[in-house]
C-alpha cells in the first residue's frame, strides 16, 4: 500500500470545530513532551498537555494553543479532541497577560489557602496564550 503523502487534520474542542484540512506535518504538546507528525506515522493514541500546537502547510505554519485532550495519529489522519484551543490570531493578548498577572500575584501571596496546581495551570495556560499571538504578528 503506497504511504499517505499528507494528512487530514482535525481539531476540535467542545464548543467548536477549529480546523479540518490537508496539512503536511503537525506538532503537538503531548502530555509527555512534544512531538511531530508526517504523513505515514504509525497510530497511536496520546494524552495532550498546555502548549503550543503548530502545523505546515507547504512553507506555512499555523499556531494554536492547546490545553488538555487527546489526539488520535493514524497514518492519513490526526484527529485532535482538546478540552481548551485558540488560533494564534483570536487569542485576546490583554486577557492573557491578565490571567497571568493573577496566577503571579497568587503564586507569589500568602499560601494558605493556595491550590498550587490550579494556579501553575493558569499561568501555563497564560503564557502559552502569549507565545502564541506572538507567532501571530511574527509568522516564524
Ligand atoms: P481567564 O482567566 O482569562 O478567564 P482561563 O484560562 O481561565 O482565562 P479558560 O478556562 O482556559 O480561561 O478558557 C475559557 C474560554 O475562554 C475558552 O473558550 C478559551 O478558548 C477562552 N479564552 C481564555 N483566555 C483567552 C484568551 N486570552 N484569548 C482568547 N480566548 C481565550
Amino acid at each position: 500500500m503506497a504511504l499517505p503523502t499528507s494528512l487530514t487534520l482535525e481539531i476540535v474542542t467542545p464548543d467548536r470545530a477549529l480546523v479540518a484540512e490537508q496539512v503536511d506535518e503537525v506538532q503537538l504538546p503531548g502530555a509527555e513532551g512534544y512531538f511531530g507528525v508526517l504523513p505515514g506515522h504509525a497510530p497511536l493514541l496520546a494524552s495532550l498537555h498546555v502548549g503550543e500546537l503548530w502545523y505546515r502547510k507547504g512553507q506555512e505554519k499555523h499556531y494554536l494553543a492547546i490545553a488538555f485532550g487527546f489526539v488520535e495519529v493514524l497514518p492519513d489522519k490526526v484527529t485532535v479532541l482538546a478540552q481548551i484551543a485558540e488560533r494564534a490570531e483570536d487569542i485576546d493578548t490583554r486577557r492573557a497577560e491578565q490571567a497571568k498577572a493573577r496566577a503571579e500575584e497568587r503564586i507569589a501571596g500568602p499560601h494558605s489557602d493556595l491550590d498550587f496546581e490550579r494556579a501553575r495551570v493558569a499561568m501555563m495556560k497564560s503564557l502559552i496564550r502569549l507565545q502564541v499571538a506572538s507567532r501571530a504578528r511574527t509568522r516564524v
